[in-house]
């Protein structure tokens, strides 16, 4: 292409709030035969709410909102926010947390009031040897069931509490997964969320096919893998911090605006206004420019 015809692509991306920090990105975006969702903050507005509070035998829910907030205070995720705002919501009374730890993006952990809190999903409880965790088995079963996303607390290696949180779909995301597929794209959600929370969203959106309970290093092998089985025509879309790796190893990483810096940092797109339909403009744009008859 000529350098005019990359700079009047972008020109028209920038308008859209589509930044495209490659000439070689609005290129290789006419070829993508696979889109990549990540499913909170991209699908989903990724502001969930605090929905439930379920608490083990002589624990109150102020209790556990207690430990919970206050180890979350000092995480960034979603999660995290909700599981604060819930608990200001409710009059639960602050406190300082100590030695803070995000453990490979499945979880965090802190000391407070002189207890050590871990908050995150079973599967890192489990691993982490937490106790009485079949005693919320039902329980997480019930709130995943209604598509929550539900996450454990423990108190000094014994499982106390779940605190559930719901996010809410983009407006938007129906139609960019249409626009994606009159442009034949194969669309794929991947989220570190459970299966179930992941299935109600993909049911909703209409997803192709999804990868749920992905850690992050998870998330590059399965951008890797879509690339050995499709070539190199993978693109994904993210916002998180987790997501990062996977955008770089994508042949187009595309970051949501309002998302993690190192997500926009690892991009090749950022859609300045978070929204998907940004990604099936890109797509028109880069045939259009170079003159793939669509
Ligand atoms: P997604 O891939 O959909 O953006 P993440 O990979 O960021 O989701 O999160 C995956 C899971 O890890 C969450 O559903 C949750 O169970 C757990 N998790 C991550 N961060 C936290 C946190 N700060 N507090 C509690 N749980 C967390
Ligand atoms: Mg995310």
């Amino acid at each position: 292409a000529t350098p005019t015809a990359l700079m009047v692509g972008s020109g028209i991306g920038a308008e859209r709030g589509i930044l495209i920090r490659s000439g070689e990105a609005i290129q290789t975006f006419k070829d993508i035969q696979v889109m990549v969702l990540d499913k909170t903050g991209t699908i989903t507005r990724g502001q969930p709410k605090l929905t439930e509070v379920v608490t083990a035998k002589g624990v109150t829910e102020q209790e556990l909102l207690h430990w919970a907030a206050a180890v979350e205070n000092a995480s960034e995720h979603p999660i995290a926010r909700a599981i604060v705002e819930g608990a200001v919501e409710r009059n639960v009374s602050s406190a300082e947390v100590t030695d803070f730890r995000s453990t490979g993006a499945r979880g965090v952990s802190g000391w407070v009031d002189g207890a050590f809190v871990l908050i995150g999903n079973r599967r890192l409880l489990d691993e982490e040897n937490v106790g009485a965790l079949k005693d919320f088995d039902s329980e997480l079963d019930k709130l995943e069931g209604l598509g929550r996303t539900a996450v454990l607390v423990a108190v000094d290696g014994s499982a106390c509490g779940i605190v559930a949180v719901a996010d809410t779909i983009k407006q938007e995301s129906l139609s960019a997964i249409r626009g994606m597929h009159e442009l034949g794209l194969h669309v794929v959600m991947i989220t570190g969320d459970n299966e179930r929370a992941a299935r109600a969203v993909a049911n909703e959106v209409g997803i192709d096919e999804v990868q749920a309970g992905v850690l992050p290093a998870g998330k590059v092998d399965a951008v890797r893998k879509l690339q050995e089985k499709y070539g190199n025509y993978v693109a994904m879309v993210g916002d998180g911090i987790n997501d990062a790796p996977a955008l770089k190893q994508a042949n187009v990483g595309i970051a949501i605006g309002a998302g993690a810096d190192v997500a926009i940092e690892a991009a090749d797109v950022t859609l300045v206004r978070g929204e998907l339909t940004g990604v099936v403009d890109a797509m028109h744009l880069s045939r259009a420019t170079f003159g793939k008859i669509l």
